[in-house]
């Protein structure tokens, strides 16, 4: 096992890290930027290091600075977390070139998984359903049409190098394709740097379902059920669930089986979520990420299983200390991601946290970096915490999460608490009738 974890992140995930580090004795460097020397995550972990200033660019992007920070501190391994560089398969390849552990998949399959087309043709391979669509980028206009004409409008064009919900254009007819093409391709070379695009066909109401899994590197694969996130806004999650309110037990393990099979025989290590749209009982893949997911709670409240502690486990070399017959899914839990935000109107809203008084109880689990007198940044995402919630039915899930929301105090900047207690008393949300567009249409409506 690791003596010490260098955490290459911040916020309530380089919190989340660092607990799971302590319960396994492992001792744990915070890396972070100037603005953030009096965060939670410095305040917790054995040592820090400075890494550079405010913008993410020269701090937390910062590959140099974060290496250096692991060699003099003597790290033996590197955490990613989710978002900045854990799904940067250079970042991962020089990690281990300077003999430290990278706590995530191969390099290769971090690529792989990251080109949305490959990963795409290489699932389909492997028995996985997809979304009907182009098998690589498009290449001319004419060929466009052909296919376009072939899945059906609407389509959707998406960039190969896409993530974060950016650079998707829905396209409903013939003459509208065309310059929807140029406009995604021209976005997606400003945004990633690779202007590739492929169209799929727009799926009209579906939910937004992925199951989340474990791989040992050696051909074993085991899957934690599913999580419905089809609650999201402009292609972010918002609020999420497991289990799903629309799969029942058969459906779930078909699914399940599904995608460790494939998984399986590309020997995939690490933790990962392969999300699907779910449509008229069909799944489709749409990507896969290999990595942590900050929706992963909810899961790990279902099954028992904390999955960083196994991430960890395994990448030192252990085998997964449970096996599929292992996992049970009891009662239901909900996540509800709040954001420094304004919630009728969604903007950024950083500043002074002058009172902070988080809810309790049973069932309750709050996973934030926030303390009273801390102030949010601006320069980073607005996640400030995640409110999870247990019980054994949905039902008392949502009544125990209304009694948490009005619990939870956060005084001097705006949140989106008020967002999800309006969502959650909603009937359509009560009766599980919801899909990706639900969320959009509610907040416009309300
Ligand atoms: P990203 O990596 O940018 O997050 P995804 O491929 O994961 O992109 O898609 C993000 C969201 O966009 C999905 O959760 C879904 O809401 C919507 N979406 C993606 N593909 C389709 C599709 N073919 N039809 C309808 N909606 C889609």
């Amino acid at each position: 096992m690791f003596d010490k974890i260098l955490i290459a992140n911040r916020g309530e995930i380089a919190l989340r890290v660092h607990r799971a580090c302590k319960e396994l004795g492992i001792r744990t460097v915070a890396v972070h930027s100037t603005a953030d020397s009096d965060a939670m995550h410095v305040r917790l972990a054995d040592e820090s290091v400075c890494i550079g200033p405010p913008p993410a660019n020269e701090s937390y992007l910062n590959i140099p600075a974060i290496i250096t920070a692991a060699t003099v501190t003597n790290a033996d391994a590197i955490h990613p977390g989710y978002g900045f560089l854990s799904e940067n398969a250079n970042f991962a390849s020089i990690v281990e070139e300077h003999d430290i552990c990278f706590i995530g998949p191969t390099a290769d399959h971090i690529a792989l998984m990251g080109d949305k087309i490959a990963s795409k043709n290489k699932v389909d391979e492997l028995g996985i359903p997809v979304v009907p669509g182009s098998e690589g980028a498009i290449e001319n206009i004419k060929d466009a049409h052909a296919m376009a004409e072939e899945i059906g409008y609407p389509i959707l064009i998406k960039a190969s190098a896409g993530g974060g919900g950016r650079g998707m254009k829905i396209v409903h007819k013939k003459s509208e394709l065309e310059g929807s093409i140029k406009e995604a391709g021209t976005e997606a070379l400003t945004a990633f740097g690779n202007g590739a695009v492929y169209m799929e066909k727009f799926l009209q109401n579906p939910r937004h379902i992925e199951i989340q899994v474990i791989g040992d590197g050696k051909g074993t694969v085991v899957h934690l059920g599913e999580r419905d996130c089809s609650l999201q806004r402009r292609h972010q999650k918002i609020l999420e669930e497991a289990g799903s309110p629309a799969l029942n037990s058969n459906v779930r393990d078909n699914i399940g089986e599904t995608t460790c099979n494939a998984l399986s025989s590309l020997h995939y290590r690490n933790a990962g979520t392969v999300e699907f749209l779910y449509e008229g009982g069909e799944f489709y893949f749409i990507e896969m990420n290999t990595r942590l997911q900050v929706e992963h709670p909810v899961t790990e409240m279902v099954t028992g299983i904390d999955i960083v502690r196994e991430q960890i486990k395994i990448a030192s070399g252990s085998d997964i200390s449970f096996s599929q017959n292992d996992i049970t899914f009891n009662g239901h839990a909900i996540e509800c991601r709040i954001n420094a935000e304004t919630p009728i109107d969604f903007r950024p809203s950083p500043g002074k946290v002058s009172t902070y008084h988080p809810p309790g109880g049973i069932g309750v689990r709050v996973d934030s970096g926030l303390y009273s007198g801390y102030s949010v940044l601006p320069h980073y995402d607005s996640l400030i915490s995640k409110l999870v919630v247990h019980a054994t039915s949905r039902n008392e899930c949502l009544m125990r999460l209304n009694r948490a929301l009005e619990e939870y105090v956060i005084n001097g900047i705006e949140t989106t608490i008020p967002l999800h207690q309006e969502i959650i008393k909603n009937r359509d949300f009560v009766n599980g009738d919801y899909n990706i567009h639900w969320l959009e249409n509610f907040v416009e409506t309300r």
